[in-house]
């Protein structure tokens, strides 16, 4: 079987961003992705829309799938892959696959029906928890090991496979013992090693859901830690560790440290625009939950952008008011040149060479504008560098801005022909004015916006109710019509939040409809807005 090979990946602890390079590489190229655990989900949205996913974790409530079953199942998948021609398989398991994660088990079934696999290691949560909680597992002058433990078996059974001696010996130098899969045997575990000598003050830390925004860290001592695990109801899983080392956190701790850590933040974006802002969010510690409030479709009418694609070269200028009127413009004019967009043949021939291939060429004789620097650099990406990006995300400026450029370089804005590619419905503030300088001006609508079908509104509304909500962010009045209609009736439950604004007109929206809005952004930015969040919520 030389056209299949099955990769035991490591995912890492939980945080998407540690997973190894080789590891997302050969992720993104899976046909068969077979995970068992929740941080699975994040994973499977990174995978090619073709392959098949297998969740072998929890069916229903209880039952878990058994390792020989997971064990078979890899064999069976990997033959069903050779008889379609070949492929690969990532097996992804939490942490490293050999640490505590029954990748031995399957590698060796693997090896026993003579299927080709590898190994790729992971970073393991028994060091990854600690460093994110700000404690090294070892130290120089104060741990010279670090033991990796399991926690589950019954310390009080009567042959363990631990040797609890030699464990407590290792702990009585400095050196740190780091339990997996320990919380249910806590106290026992603290008994086995208090009844050997190590000495009741030896700091414990405990991490649970290390690396993630949920991350909990508990320092106590050998003495009162199953005490106090229980007073917080602090559970698995998590990571034990016993050592001096756990005394290091208080001068270095830094997860939760960051400025909105454990704040709960909604993103009320459009599911394709979200992502850069939930990222910088979720960056800074939040908990990030995506309620859309806006779709993009198609326009009514594609017709003026049609006719405009078809004589491209006549333009001067052409303007782009959103970073989606850019992506709308570039999927008509690719569609154009696949043939996919009726059009009057007589209007093709200069458009043809023009627009042949559908990219950038296009473009090459006019100037182009951006209102701000998001659009400029989805421009960028298309490989347009914007010739005109105003200051200020108005009209006006970006008249003004244009204006200027075509003075700069002899346009006659008098004669000028000038396309504006944008939503559906807009402002016509730029429009007017470049007319009114004489210029030809056509308005060309590449998407309109459109309210989501307020399904998981029920969702959000029980959040609000419950107080789970830190922040609501607007980026549009479209956001704030949006969410308020999705609502339904429910509108005052807004009140239980605090609302932040990306700028005066989004604001105004929420004021006009009676909402109190907590902070406006300063500059009219993602990135202003989320320093408007941080200022806000600041450090704990
Ligand atoms: N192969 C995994 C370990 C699997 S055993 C690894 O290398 O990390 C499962 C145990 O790992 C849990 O009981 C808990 O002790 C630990 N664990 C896994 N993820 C964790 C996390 N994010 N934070 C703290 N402990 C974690």
């Amino acid at each position: 079987m030389s056209n299949v090979c099955v990769y035991l990946v490591g995912s890492g602890p939980g945080d998407p961003g540690l997973m190894t390079v080789r590891g997302a590489e050969l992720l993104a190229a899976a046909d068969i992705l077979i995970y068992d655990y929740l941080a699975g989900e994040t994973f499977a949205g990174r995978v090619k829309p073709s392959a098949e996913l297998v969740y072998v974790g929890k069916k229903g409530f209880s039952a878990h799938v058994t390792q020989p079953e997971i064990n078979a199942l890899l064999v069976q998948k990997a033959h069903e892959l050779e008889s379609r021609g070949g492929g690969s398989i990532v097996r992804l398991k939490g942490g490293d696959p050999f640490v505590f994660g029954r990748g031995g088990e399957e590698a060796l079934a693997l090896a026993a029906e003579g299927i080709p696999f590898e190994v790729v290691p992971g970073v393991t949560s028994g060091i990854a928890a600690p460093a994110y909680a700000g404690i090294p597992v070892t130290h120089r002058g104060v741990a010279s090991s670090v033991t990796f433990v399991t926690g589950h078996e019954d310390p009080t059974k009567n042959v363990s496979a631990l040797d609890w001696d030699a464990l407590a010996k290792l702990s009585q130098v400095g050196g740190t013992i780091c339990f997996y899969m320990g919380m249910r045997n806590l106290e026992l575990i603290a008994r086995q090693l208090k009844d050997r000598g190590v000495s009741p003050d030896t700091p414990v830390a405990l991490v649970r859901w290390g690396t993630t925004n949920a991350q909990q860290t508990l320092v106590a001592c050998l003495d009162d830690v199953a005490q106090r695990a229980r007073e917080a109801s602090f559970g698995a899983p998590a990571i034990i560790l016993v050592g001096p080392v756990a005394g290091l956190r208080d001068q270095m701790r830094w997860f939760e440290d960051r400025p909105l850590f454990g704040r709960t933040i909604v993103v009320t974006r459009s599911r394709s625009q979200a992502s850069t802002f939930s990222t910088q969010l979720s960056g800074l510690g939040a908990n990030v939950v995506e309620f859309p409030t806006i779709e993009f479709a198609e326009p009514d009418d594609f017709g003026p952008l049609d006719a405009a694609i078809a004589h491209i070269e006549r333009y001067d200028w052409v303007v782009f008011t959103s970073v989606n009127g850019v992506d709308a413009f570039f999927g008509r004019l690719a569609a154009f040149a696949r043939g996919d967009v009726p059009c009057d043949a007589s209007a093709v021939p200069a458009a043809t060479a023009r627009c042949l291939r559908g990219d950038a060429r296009a473009l090459a004789d006019a100037r182009v504008a951006a209102i701000g620097p998001a659009t400029a650099a989805r421009l960028r990406d298309y490989g347009i560098i914007a010739d005109a990006i105003p200051g200020q995300y108005r009209g006006e400026a970006v008249f003004d801005a244009i204006a200027t450029e075509s003075k700069r370089c002899g346009i006659d804005l008098s004669a000028a022909h000038v396309l504006i590619a944008r939503a559906q419905v807009a402002r016509d503030t730029l429009p007017d004015l470049l007319r009114a300088a004489g210029a030809q001006v056509d308005v060309a609508p590449a998407y309109q916006t459109v309210q989501p079908v307020a399904e998981k509104a029920n969702d959000l509304v029980a959040m609000l109710e419950a107080g789970d909500v830190d922040a609501i962010t607007f980026t549009s009045s479209s956001t704030a019509r949006n969410l308020m209609a999705m609502l339904d009736g429910s509108e005052d439950v807004l009140r239980r939040t605090q609302l932040f604004s990306i700028g005066p007109i989004t604001t105004k929206t929420l004021v006009d409809a009676g909402f109190e809005v907590t902070a406006e952004a300063e500059e009219y930015t993602i990135p202003g807005l989320v320093e408007t969040l941080v200022a806000a919520f600041g450090r704990r």
